[in-house]
């Protein structure tokens, strides 16, 4: 370790929380697009302010279209190699459970707090300090860097896009919009949904479920017709309720007597990581197919029927792996995740929409036909409504040995690569990587209430970053 990249940056510990007090304070939520803010004025303003200090430390500075803005530091026009990629955007702050103003930095007995400290205005300036620190102390260095501050990272990167049109990226690019060590892998994703035609005729007047595509849905409900409270609440204590974790209430329906209404709450979790969650949807559907067999549920049709038994075939409850359309597998990338999420049925139509990730061992096109199969033999229409590839940078490259290298002398622990099911910033960046600035098991409230990363822990990626560019430019 450098002593003297260390000194540099914990004695401007002052002026880097007071940047990152400033740019907090700008509540960069994406707003209104317009001619020269194409994710509205706060996240501009975010990038605008980045400008001028970035340009009174003595950087060359290129902002692209208000969406992004490049700060280059190169010796004699060495050739640029490194990217450190971060976001000025970020989500909005309404939880009521804040205890300090989101847009206010805070800090309590070594810990700030403020939204966007850890996602991803803390990492920015970090970035901005150890590129300062270079240069500062006249670092030599054999090729250059540059830092590049997105402002729609928050709402599909649109902003890497518009950089597109201008420029390319580095060869190498790492985001610490992340976690530590190093993500290197991120699996693939498919969205889509099936729909089916209905009849008009049946017996189950409205069912839905979900809010999000990319989440375990937690609640779901139906309005039933032509059943008894007492015969849906025997059902209810009959197999399903307690063993699932899933909780069913049951209720007249307040203005029509001769309606049900059934509601089901599980537990939500991240698409990604679905094994944490209970899906309410998948529970309520099994509950209503019991009630078709026992014939608790007299039919007038039976298309509404046939619709949730082929569903449940393809989406039983509990299962995550996909297995029920044909898709399990897993490597050391992880295990093929599959989630029904979202789901409305009426009398006319029952439409669904799931969230697959998946590993590194299949390729897009491969688990699409099987979803295809599946839906075709169950009698649905499919369609994809997002795809994309699995992001793979491998583990023996020289950059992540040289990022995990730098990890292990500064964290003093083993440096290891991590796959995700989620995207990162560097998701459609050939090579990109994250490198930080989540660490261990730690529950940063990123996106949450009380936001915090601790200043020791900034400080530390500060000087991570400045090592990480002697190490890979000199
Ligand atoms: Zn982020």
């Amino acid at each position: 370790m450098n002593t003297k990249i260390h000194d540099h940056i914990f004695s401007h510990e002052n002026e880097l929380k007071k940047l990152l007090g400033e740019l907090v304070a700008i509540p960069s939520v994406m707003g209104k697009s317009s001619d020269n803010a194409p994710f509205g004025d706060e996240p501009k303003n975010a990038l605008l302010h980045m400008e001028k200090v970035c340009r009174e430390m003595g950087f060359e500075v290129t902002n692209y279209e208000n969406a992004v803005l490049c700060v280059d530091y190169s010796r004699n026009g060495a050739p640029i190699e490194l990217g450190i990629l971060a976001h000025l955007d970020v989500v909005p702050a309404e939880g009521a459970g804040w205890k300090t103003d989101p847009f206010e930095l805070v800090e309590k007995d070594g810990v700030l707090y403020g939204r966007g400290v850890i996602d991803d205005k803390g990492p920015a300036v970090a970035a901005l300090y150890a590129l300062k620190c270079i240069k500062e102390l006249e670092i030599p260095l054999k090729t250059g860097v540059r830092l590049i501050f997105g402002t729609n990272e928050e709402n599909g990167s649109e902003d890497l896009e518009i950089y597109k049109k201008h420029d390319k990226f580095p060869k190498n690019v790492f985001t610490p919009d992340g976690s530590f060590p190093v993500i290197n892998i991120e699996k693939g994703m498919i969205r889509g949904c099936f729909i089916r035609n209905l009849s008009e005729r049946g017996n189950i007047m409205s069912m839905g479920g979900g809010t999000v595509i990319n989440a375990v849905p937690d609640g779901a409900s139906a309005t039933l017709q032509s059943i008894s409270r007492e015969a849906l609440l025997e059902e209810i204590s009959r197999d399903i309720s307690d063993a699932s974790g899933v909780e069913f209430t049951v209720e007249q329906d307040p203005d029509d007597d001769r309606f049900i209404d059934v509601s089901a709450v599980g537990k939500a979790a991240h698409a990604s990581t679905p094994d944490g969650g209970k899906n309410a949807l998948t529970a309520l559907v099994s509950l209503i197919n019991r009630l078709f067999e026992r014939g608790k549920l007299p039919l007038s049709d039976c298309r509404q029927r046939d619709t949730l038994r082929e569903i449940e075939k393809l989406f039983p409850f509990g299962e995550t792996d996909g297995g029920s359309l044909g898709l399990k597998c897993s490597d050391e990338s992880g295990a093929l995740t599959c989630v029904f999420s979202k789901f409305t049925m009426t009398r006319r139509s029952a439409v669904g929409q799931f969230d697959i990730r998946f590993p590194t061992c299949v390729t897009l096109s491969e688990v699409k036909e099987k979803c295809r199969k599946a839906f075709s033999e169950h009698g649905f229409e499919f369609e994809t409504t997002l795809e994309d590839e699995p992001h793979v940078v491998p583990e023996n490259s020289d950059f992540v040995k040289k990022l995990l290298s730098v990890y292990e002398e500064i964290e003093g622990e083993r440096g290891h690569c991590v796959a995700i099911g989620g995207g990162t910033y560097v998701h459609n960046i050939e090579g990109g990587v994250a490198f930080g600035a989540e660490r261990g098991d730690t529950d940063y409230h990123m996106h949450g209430d009380n936001e915090f990363v601790t200043t020791s822990e900034l400080l530390r990626d500060s000087v991570l970053f400045a090592e990480v560019i002697v190490k890979l430019c000199s």
